[in-house]
């Protein structure tokens, strides 16, 4: 009867005595019964089975755990991945789109036989100015009319040539004549002045780049005929500014921002008026004639020389 209450008492404490976290006294008592006791010492053989078990399955879960997180972080890392591959092809994208127009616009431009036509309806005032340059060897014409609902008024038609410091302005109307002269005027001069484009002159690595991260580029033939991109600034895009480039000669088709002008009653917020800028071009190649850029005669015209050289500015 006794011996069974001790085995009773052991056995309680077998569990501790496995785990090692017995008092010495316990330690002792437990070990001395089970010198004595068979039937103990085989529950202390089973204890010590199941907490093998018991440790192999936690390593177990362990394990799996392990794996789990592992599988979690590559599915991040795959996903960042995916993310950022597409964000590289998107780059690459624009990049190739980029590069290719302004390469043409470049081709485009050193042409030696060109029209450019650029008119821009003016804020507000319901008129629109269209410059006409005719561009053929090194010479070039550009006649500037305002267009408005009372017809058509030129403003003047001026002459010029690369490299030399001398720009002829003529007003048909008023058979007036004024000739510019002088290095200030020769600076002008220019193939890249002459056949001036916005958007395209500026060709450099770094501004391609920037431009990537610009611009967001959509493609139509919407309103012209023609395949283009459109440019469109999503860096601020309270402009609302875009461009329309053209796929065959890369050069701007139209240059477009909406609300460019607002107006508002005096003193409140209430708008009263707002206004686009908007620019168009239209370009044809090897259609001036020598005709177009040659200088007329304006015998009987009034003719005012105007002199801008440097020196003469330093003088007075
Ligand atoms: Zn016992």
């Amino acid at each position: 009867m006794e011996k069974k209450t001790e085995c009773e008492i052991v056995q309680d404490l077998l569990l501790g005595y496995s785990d090692d976290v017995l008092n010495p006294e316990s330690k002792k008592l437990v070990e001395k019964h089970l010198l004595e006791c068979e039937v103990c010492r085989k529950k202390l053989e089973e204890i010590k089975k199941d907490s093998k078990d018991e440790e192999s399955e936690k390593k177990q879960i362990d394990y799996l755990k392990k794996i789990r997180i592992k599988n979690r972080i590559k599915s991040i890392l795959i996903a960042i991945g995916v993310v950022l591959c597409i964000a590289l092809i998107l780059f690459l994208r624009k990049f190739i789109i980029i590069n290719n127009l302004l390469n043409k616009s470049e081709k485009s431009l050193k042409s030696n036989n060109m029209y450019i036509e650029k008119s821009e309806c003016s804020l507000n005032s319901g008129e629109t100015s269209v410059y006409r340059t005719y561009y053929k060897d090194g010479k070039c014409k550009q006649t500037f009319d305002i267009y408005s609902e009372n017809g058509i008024e030129n403003i003047y038609t001026k002459y010029a040539e690369i490299n030399s410091d001398e720009q002829i302005y003529i007003n048909e109307k008023e058979k007036s004549v004024k000739i510019e002269k002088g290095n200030l005027i020769g600076v002008f001069n220019t193939e890249k002045s002459l056949k001036y484009v916005p958007f395209v002159q500026n060709r450099s690595l770094y501004l391609k780049l920037g431009m990537v991260f610009y611009y967001g580029i959509d493609t139509s033939t919407y309103e012209i005929g023609r395949d283009y991109y459109i440019f469109r600034n999503i860096v601020d895009k309270s402009r609302n500014y875009e461009v329309w480039i053209d796929k065959d000669n890369g050069l701007p088709l139209k240059e477009f921002q909406e609300d460019a002008i607002r107006t508002f009653f005096p003193g409140t917020e209430i708008v009263k008026n707002t206004a686009n800028m908007d620019v168009n071009f239209k370009y044809s190649f090897d259609t001036v004639t020598d005709e177009d850029v040659a200088v007329p005669d304006f015998t009987g015209y009034t003719v005012e020389n105007i002199d801008y050289n440097l020196e003469d500015l330093e003088n007075k």
